[in-house]
């Protein structure tokens, strides 16, 4: 097994969430990391608005950014929701908890909101780079290289490192290499959901108020499909 020390070079593939967080983790523990990302950089560019949904942070998500000491920062983009609201198809509701621990409650916040503020913390690192706009395009695992797409030299170009971690997503490039190397034992199997989704707003009453229950995740279930409501903004 490889050793690791202060002088290790880590590169990570994609700047997501696993990605930003690992990078800064890793740039606190004193590791040099460098972390290559297909997309603009989102705090300079609207990256993506199809994928702005809000995501439901339980505590198991909060355990990972306490590490990095940004608990704090984050509860105050957090918009606490004690359980689900469930909605029947004769317009009554009902409240199911999310847990049964007392005080315990899943938390919506804005995706691209958390990932800008760990990008930005990991830009407070000097040993933690992250080069936006540069997509890996195929991966040598055994040899720690990726080859990517410099987007501005616009050329194919290598990046060797002692340690690669991927953190690409569900299209994942160094999966997919995991896949065809096959020099060790790698199970793996990829299921497609067959639905897709529609992002719609609920906008607040003229004078300001929630339309519906603040502090819940509203769910219509209708069988093969269903309505989510997640709070956000303030
Ligand atoms: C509709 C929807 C709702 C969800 N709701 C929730 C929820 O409420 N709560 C929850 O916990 N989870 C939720 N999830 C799951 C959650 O989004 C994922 O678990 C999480 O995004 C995984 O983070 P990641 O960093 O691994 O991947 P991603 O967030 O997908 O990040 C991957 C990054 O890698 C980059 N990348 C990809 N390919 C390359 C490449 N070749 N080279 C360089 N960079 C690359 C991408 O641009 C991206 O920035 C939801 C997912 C979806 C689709």
């Amino acid at each position: 097994m490889k050793t690791t020390n202060k002088k290790t070079n880590i590169l990570i593939t994609g700047a997501g969430l696993c990605g930003s967080l690992l990078g800064l983790r890793l740039a606190q523990r004193g590791y040099h990391v460098d972390i290559l990302e297909k997309r603009p950089d989102m705090r300079k560019a609207v990256v993506d608005g199809g994928r702005s949904i809000n995501l439901a942070l339980s505590d198991r998500g909060l355990a990972g950014l306490k590490l990095v000491g940004l608990e704090e920062k984050v509860r105050e983009l957090c918009i606490p929701m004690h359980g689900r609201l469930i909605h029947d198809v004769e317009g009554n509701t009902f409240a199911s908890n999310y847990s049964g621990r007392d005080g315990e409650y899943i938390n919506s916040i804005s995706r691209e909101e958390l990932n800008k503020l760990l990008l930005d913390e990991a830009d407070k690192y000097e040993d933690a780079h992250i080069d936006f706009d540069d997509a890996v395009t195929s991966v040598d695992l055994k040899n720690a290289t990726v080859t990517y797409r410099d987007s501005e030299t616009d050329t194919e170009k290598e990046w060797k490192a002692d340690i690669l971690l991927g953190t690409d997503g569900a299209g994942s490039v160094v999966r997919k290499a995991m896949m065809k190397q096959r020099d060790y034992l790698f199970s793996h199997s990829m299921n497609w959901l067959p639905h897709g989704y529609k992002e719609l707003s609920i906008p607040p009453t003229d004078d300001g108020k929630w339309r519906i229950e603040k502090n819940f995740l509203h769910i219509w279930p209708r069988g093969g499909f269903m309505l989510i409501a997640l709070p956000t903004g303030r």
